[in-house]
């Protein structure tokens, strides 16, 4: 069995006034937690959740793993209201990344330019050639088994370390429906190990074993969650990691510069002193903690642009035993509706199989097209059968899709946030579209009642950056238009959704954010 290292965790006094303090340890946080480490400076994390222990926590257990999925209230509003929960975010020493599928694609260079080819959306104001050079680095570091060539985009400078994992039955089935059509395919990048890896400063992580449940957390440390890449790197070069610390607030001077970050750990309220903050809680709670503390909108920004991707999903059921919940769930992709011909949306989608576990697919099948009772237990009898496609599809920001607090208090006894979210035009025409080719795929591979879902998946938006501080919370460079010394790292500062999975992106971002403040 190879092992991970184990380096002792460091502890700074909260009265060390450190270099950073980093909140959130997801993708956005992690990547820069260890940047700065790195660097030699004193870096401490605060993480909400736990620091889990994989190997012993970490069930082949869907309702025990919900442990791992943010489950404090957060109300949804507008006319297709999102459902959180599960389908949501991530609580623990890694964020998200610990219940991610691992799609890793990159995205097209066009994506980030979306309004000067359409005239519809927002230009982003950075590129994908200011981020290539950090898809390469973390290509290479989180040992992502991909097809090299890569068959879409642009020809790249780096080559995926790993050959593709093996495709599951859904991948197989995909293949062979999109075959009829020329529609092409290829194994999807995939941040799960086709092959034992070894990271300097990490040590080995273990070859993915087609266990099936990366939602549910990869107990064998194949999947490339933070937690297993970044937080131990970040440990290494001596960052301290507090797991179950929950920040609540901020001091300032009066020049209105962080001074300390308050949070609650076993329930005392506790203070760190640092000389600078980076908050990287995830599209929802770093608005949520901007708002309360009313920081850093002073344009109103804070909470506007809410996105979540067009993420339709088709499952049927077919003659061949499928074992959904068996193998990697990520695992084939076609970029070929990248730029569809003839349509009446602006962007684009990707398509890509899934995998899912029993009680997800149950409790999806009960909410999403309301099977029930002997309904319910006649479709479970078919689950061993059953495959699915979706689109991962272009939002585009709209004014009317925003983040505000209510009046209704959590458990913490801080305002709930509610979130608006509207279909526009555009993302309803693309659904559509996704829809029609994903049933002609199923029904090509021989598919028999065929279910459509309409979803909209992750939480994007909220703290755009902007190279002007009108329309924007931070600038190019992730640095706040108002407090000097706020930085934010997340999936909040996307100024546009893109159509490619967000976690490369977001630790792309990160990356960069963190060497451009070290070379200030
Ligand atoms: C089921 C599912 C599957 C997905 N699969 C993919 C995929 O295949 N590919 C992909 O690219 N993306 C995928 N995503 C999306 C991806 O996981 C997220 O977009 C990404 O991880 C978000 O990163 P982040 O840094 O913005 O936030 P997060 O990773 O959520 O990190 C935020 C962290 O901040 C902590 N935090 C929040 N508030 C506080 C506070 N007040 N105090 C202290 N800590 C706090 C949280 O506990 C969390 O650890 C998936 C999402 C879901 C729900
Ligand atoms: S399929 Fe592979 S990456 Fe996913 S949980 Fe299982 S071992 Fe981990």
């Amino acid at each position: 069995m190879k092992k991970l290292f184990i380096t002792p965790l460091k502890k700074y006094s909260n009265s060390d006034i450190v270099d950073a303090v980093v909140i959130g340890t997801g993708a956005g946080g992690a990547p820069v937690l260890a940047r700065l480490a790195k660097a030699g400076l004193k870096v401490i994390a605060l993480e909400a959740g736990k620091f889990f222990n994989p190997s012993t926590e970490f069930a082949t257990d869907e309702r025990e793993q919900e442990k791992i999925f943010w489950q404090l209230e957060r109300l949804s509003a507008g006319k297709n209201p999102l459902a959180f929960g599960k389908n949501n975010s991530g609580i623990g020493v890694g964020g998200s990344t610990i219940h991610y599928t691992a799609y890793t694609p990159r995205p097209q260079p066009d994506d980030f330019k979306i309004y000067s080819e359409f005239g519809k959306g927002t230009n982003w104001p950075i590129g994908y050639y200011d981020l290539e050079k950090y898809y390469d680095e973390l290509e290479m570091f989180l040992g992502i088994s991909g097809p090299s060539p890569y068959p879409w985009g642009p020809v790249r400078k780096s080559h995926y370390p790993l050959q593709p994992l093996p495709l599951n039955g859904a991948a197989q089935l995909m293949q062979r429906g999109c075959v009829p059509f020329n529609i092409k395919t290829s194994p999807a990048a995939n941040a799960a190990l086709s092959k034992a890896y070894y990271q300097e400063h990490i040590g080995w992580r273990n070859i993915c074993t087609n266990r099936g449940f990366c939602q549910a957390g990869c107990s064998t440390g194949a999947k490339a969650s933070m937690d297993v890449t970044f937080i131990p790197y970040a440990i290494h070069f001596g960052a301290e990691v507090r797991a179950e610390s929950f920040v609540t607030g901020f001091e300032k001077n009066k020049a209105g510069i962080i001074t300390a970050v308050l949070y609650q750990q076993n329930g005392k309220e506790e203070r760190q002193l640092c000389s600078h903050v980076f908050l990287c809680a995830g599209a929802i709670e770093t608005p949520r903690l901007l708002l309360m503390n009313n920081l850093s909108n002073s344009n109103g920004m804070v909470g506007k642009n809410f996105m979540a991707h067009v993420g339709v999903q088709v499952w049927g059921e077919f003659e061949e035993m499928v074992r959904p919940n068996k193998g990697i769930p990520g695992g084939l992709i076609s970029e070929d509706m990248h730029r569809p011909k003839n349509v009446d949306f602006a962007g684009g989608y990707i398509l890509q199989s899934i995998g899912v576990m029993p009680v997800t697919y149950a409790t999806q099948m009960a909410r999403s097209s309301g099977f029930w009772g002997d309904a319910l237990r006649n479709k479970m009898k078919g689950f061993n059968q059953t495959a699915g496609i979706n689109m991962h599809g272009e939002c585009l920001p709209d004014k009317h899709n925003f983040l505000e607090l209510s009046s209704e208090k959590d458990e913490m006894g801080l305002p709930k946030p509610r979130i608006h979210f509207t279909n526009g035009e555009n993302e309803s025409s693309m659904a559509k579209h996704g829809e029609g080719i994903m049933k002609q795929i199923w029904q090509a591979a021989g598919a028999k009642n065929i279910i459509v879902q309409q979803r909209m998946a992750h939480t994007i938006g909220t703290c755009r950056m902007s190279d002007n501080p009108i329309d924007g919370v931070v600038d190019i460079n992730g640095k706040s238009f108002e407090v000097s010394n706020l930085y934010i790292s997340d999936n909040s500062i996307f100024p546009g959704s893109l159509s490619a999975n967000p976690a490369l992106t977001i630790m792309a971002m990160a990356l960069r954010i963190a060497d451009i403040f070290l070379e200030k």
